[in-house]
């Protein structure tokens, strides 16, 4: 049986003080409330890792990520940080390939396979995102786009590594606009994601894989977005930053 996955990205939000109290919060609400099926990670700034996982260490069910990590592995590369450094601190996961990486940063497929390559390298488990511009969409490439995302991010891993991978679909148009795919997008694309990684891992990997939704994911919309067959879960920006929201939408489920 898949994992269901419910994961915040922070982003650039929360100092020290405000991040610590907001994990706090979190477990707390989650002692009145929690779906105990669901797999939780928290993705905070990179500041913050060594403190999450201290604060999560008594809840097995929590993990902590990175939201991004270096395609080198040491030297010279002022401001970077290393796949392992991230896990000498108990960071379990990365994230890889957010579309504010690709835009913002340049990151293209082929630096974000170095990454991946990085990460598994150093026993992290990677979220590795994907997702098509509005323009994409309405010019109808979007399979096309998620295809080329994953062959050429992505599947240079070997059969055993896909075991790592946890995907996020997110369509770049949803993401931080409160416009959100309907259930019946998300599963339209999920399902595509699911035969693409099918084609090249085969169908028992592929029907183990967790495939998360991001985009404006909200407690309002989850349940409707988490019912669909092929959506194991969420990649939840500003709905993460609220423990109530973000136990809301871990009881989606
Ligand atoms: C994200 O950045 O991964 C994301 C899904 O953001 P939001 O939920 O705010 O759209």
């Amino acid at each position: 049986m898949r994992k269901k996955i419910v994961a915040g990205n922070w982003k650039m939000n929360k100092t020290l003080p405000e991040g610590k109290q907001l994990i706090k919060s979190i477990i707390d609400e989650l002692n009145h409330r929690n779906n105990k099926e669901v797999k939780i990670v928290l993705a905070p700034s990179f500041v913050h890792l060594q403190n999450a996982v201290e604060l999560v260490s008594e809840f097995n069910q929590i993990s902590v990520a990175a939201q991004n990590c270096s395609d080198k592995s040491s030297g010279a590369y002022t401001g970077e940080v290393s796949a392992e450094i991230i896990n000498s601190v108990g960071c379990e996961y990365v994230i890889i390939g957010h579309s504010e990486r690709r835009l913002y940063y340049l990151e293209t497929n082929n630096i974000l396979s170095e990454k991946v390559n990085q990460a598994l390298n150093n026993q992290l488990h990677v979220i590795f995102c994907c997702g098509e511009s509005i323009e994409e969409r309405n010019d109808q490439k979007h399979f096309e786009i998620i295809k080329s995302q994953l062959t050429e991010g992505l599947f240079q891993i070997s059969d055993n590594q896909i075991d790592k991978i946890v995907i996020a679909y997110e369509p770049v148009w949803a993401i931080g606009t409160g416009l959100t795919a309907s259930p019946e997008q998300a599963q339209e694309m999920h399902q595509f994601i699911r035969m693409v990684v099918s084609e090249k891992f085969g169908e028992h990997k592929a029907n183990n894989i967790s495939i998360l939704y991001g985009g404006s994911c909200s407690s309002s919309n989850a349940k409707s977005i988490f019912n669909q067959k092929d959506v194991d879960g969420g990649l939840i920006g500003g709905a993460s930053l609220k423990s109530v929201d973000f136990v809301d939408i871990i009881n989606s489920f």
